[in-house]
């Protein structure tokens, strides 16, 4: 599998339940995106938007229906192919007890130390290089970071990953309203022609997007553009 330069999705009649539930998580969920279109994800906790972005990296595999990436199936595509595709923020940010360069470079194995320290310093973490620098222990036996440190920490990688599909729950959760302008002012410049599903509980800023999805019980129950909802 090559990597796409451009990531298109079409999603069809997906439901699904996590092993051991009744309950479904997902319920005939259906969805098309272009590539480059940016979409919002609403919705109560627990309501499933989260297991919609597990979905997409194919954590879990659907009971029914199914997901295309620019037309293929996605049980089609090979693990290193589909992580190469998608750039993931979830909502858990995992945090090794490793350095502060492993903890990055585990998202771009290639990355130099200028371009780890860069992208720290795109979300404002470069406070973080102060002590060891990128030699800095994290995790166990080391320095643990706030839950919005963890967040921003999660965006670099994101970053230096820089793959065609980016899929983000709640990447703001957390922060402060001045460090959330600059992370989603940071993310909208560097998505400009990527796709992207954005899982969100904010409702200002909901008019950047081209189409907002909400979701209740595992279903969608409205789409559209933020000004006809
Ligand atoms: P929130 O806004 O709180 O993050 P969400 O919309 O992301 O909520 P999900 O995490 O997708 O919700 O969860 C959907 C449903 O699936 C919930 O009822 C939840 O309890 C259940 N669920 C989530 N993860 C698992 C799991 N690993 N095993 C079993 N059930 C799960
Ligand atoms: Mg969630």
């Amino acid at each position: 599998h090559t990597i796409p330069e451009r990531v298109a999705l079409e999603i069809n009649s997906l439901s699904f339940a996590y092993p051991e539930q009744a309950q479904m998580a997902l319920r005939d969920i259906s969805l098309r995106v272009e590539a480059g279109q940016h979409i919002a994800i609403l919705g109560r906790t627990g309501c499933g938007k989260s297991t919609l972005l597990q979905l997409l990296t194919r954590a879990w595999e659907p009971q029914q229906g199914e997901i295309r990436l620019n037309g293929e199936a996605l049980g089609q595509f090979d693990e290193t192919a589909l992580r190469a595709s998608t750039s993931v923020v979830s909502q858990r940010v995992h945090l090794f007890s490793a350095t502060l360069r492993d903890n990055l470079l585990l998202a771009a194995p290639g990355a130099s130390d200028a371009e780890l320290s860069e992208a720290l310093s795109r979300v404002g973490l470069e406070k973080l290089l102060e002590d060891a620098g990128l030699n800095s222990w994290l995790g166990e036996g080391g320095r643990q970071l706030s839950g919005g440190e963890l967040r921003r920490l999660a965006i670099a990688r994101a970053l230096l990953h820089d793959a065609p599909l980016f899929l983000l729950d709640e990447p703001t959760e957390g922060l402060d309203a001045e460090t959330e302008r600059q992370i989603l002012d940071l993310l909208a410049t560097v998505t400009r022609d990527k796709t992207v599903l954005m899982v969100t509980h904010r409702l200002r800023g909901l008019a950047n997007f081209d189409s907002v999805i909400v979701m209740d019980n595992g279903r969608i129950i409205e789409q559209g553009h933020h000004a006809d909802l």
